[in-house]
């Protein structure tokens, strides 16, 4: 038995499902979102172009975002949701733990884990020195002497991106294979590139800059940030269990332009979904997801 059937419940409080959960409150519908605290960013020192708050700190972003929702009448829990189930075309459960919430329509915002480096000092400097997104970070390093740690079918075109900033480029491939149409391709470009394994990154640890790679073998190579590209990951299955359809090129959850994913009632929105991953887009697609989840849920005869 659950206490209550909710509207929506929205699994995910990071950028996407914090702006659906306002926009869903402000429609007053009966919002439970759950968060389990691990934004993807939380290691960033500022999110960088959400216009009006940028370089704000990703933790403050979240909080503020969180107190609007709960200001607007929308109740947040801070718990990690641990199944989901579907158990009729309008009626979806969530689980955490034993204890089980029901609503009528379900929002996915729980995002992408980003497979990181696993060498000593990658900590110390990422989100400071180490980065993944040019997009978000590529104005910051500016002529300056970027590494960067990539090896597959995207190494090249993660490099090249990266020269909208610098011609200053270092391309680490840690050991692996790049085809000979990169090789040849990067080269023209001037890029350089190293293929001994990376064992460690140094610098200094109390302002978190990165100042040198340190390879198994061969001189270290000194520089000022690293771009890493060794892919993502879902950061939950629940896809899987509510048999959503993911989009055959990136793997991500398809949706339409509503953000409804291939099974009724349950949306998606943020960087699990295909679009750009910025918490800019992450936001906006969440908002658009409310948009249509309230259109979805109104009564009949009002339509
Ligand atoms: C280091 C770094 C720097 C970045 N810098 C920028 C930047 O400068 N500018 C920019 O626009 N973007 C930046 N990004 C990208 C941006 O952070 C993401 O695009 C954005 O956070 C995506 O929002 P989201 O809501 O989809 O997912 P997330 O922010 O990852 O939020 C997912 C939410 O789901 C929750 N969750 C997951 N599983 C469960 C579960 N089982 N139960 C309950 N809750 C769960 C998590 O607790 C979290 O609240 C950066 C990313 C990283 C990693």
């Amino acid at each position: 038995m659950v206490d209550e059937l909710y509207d929506c419940i929205v699994i995910g409080a990071g950028p996407a499902g914090l702006s659906a959960s306002l926009f869903l409150a402000r429609y007053l519908h009966r919002t439970l979102t759950f968060h389990h605290n691990t934004p993807r960013n939380e290691y960033a020192h500022g999110v960088h172009g959400f216009l009006g708050h940028h370089g704000i700190r990703p933790g403050e972003l979240l909080a503020r975002g969180r107190d609007e929702v709960t200001d607007h009448g929308g109740l947040i829990i801070e718990a990690c949701v641990t199944a989901v189930e579907k158990l009729a075309p309008e009626r979806f459960r969530v689980f955490v733990g034993e204890r089980a919430f029901e609503a009528r329509r379900l929002l996915l915002a729980t995002g992408l884990r980003d497979l990181t480096p696993d060498c000593p000092g990658f900590r110390e400097f990422y989100g400071w020195s180490v980065f993944h997104c040019p997009d978000c970070d590529g104005y910051e390093v500016r002529d300056k002497r970027v590494a960067v740690l990539a090896h597959d079918k995207n190494a090249a075109g993660f490099t090249v991106n990266l020269l909208t900033w610098t011609r200053h480029i270092t391309l680490l491939t840690d050991q692996h294979e790049i085809s000979t149409d990169d090789y040849a391709k990067l080269a023209a470009l001037n890029v350089a590139i190293r293929t001994d394994a990376v064992t460690a990154l140094d610098g200094d640890e109390s302002t978190s800059q990165l100042q040198r790679v340190v390879f198994a073998e061969g001189e270290p190579l000194e520089c000022d940030a690293l771009f890493f590209n060794l892919g993502t990951q879902l950061a939950t299955d629940f896809h899987e269990t509510l048999e959503c359809r993911l989009d055959p090129e990136c793997g991500l959850v398809w949706v339409d332009e509503t953000q409804q994913t291939s099974v009724h009632g349950v949306y998606a929105a943020g960087d699990i979904t295909p679009q750009s991953q910025l918490a800019v887009v992450a936001a906006a697609e969440g908002a658009m997801a409310a948009i249509h989840i309230h259109r979805s849920l109104f009564p009949e005869d009002l339509r």
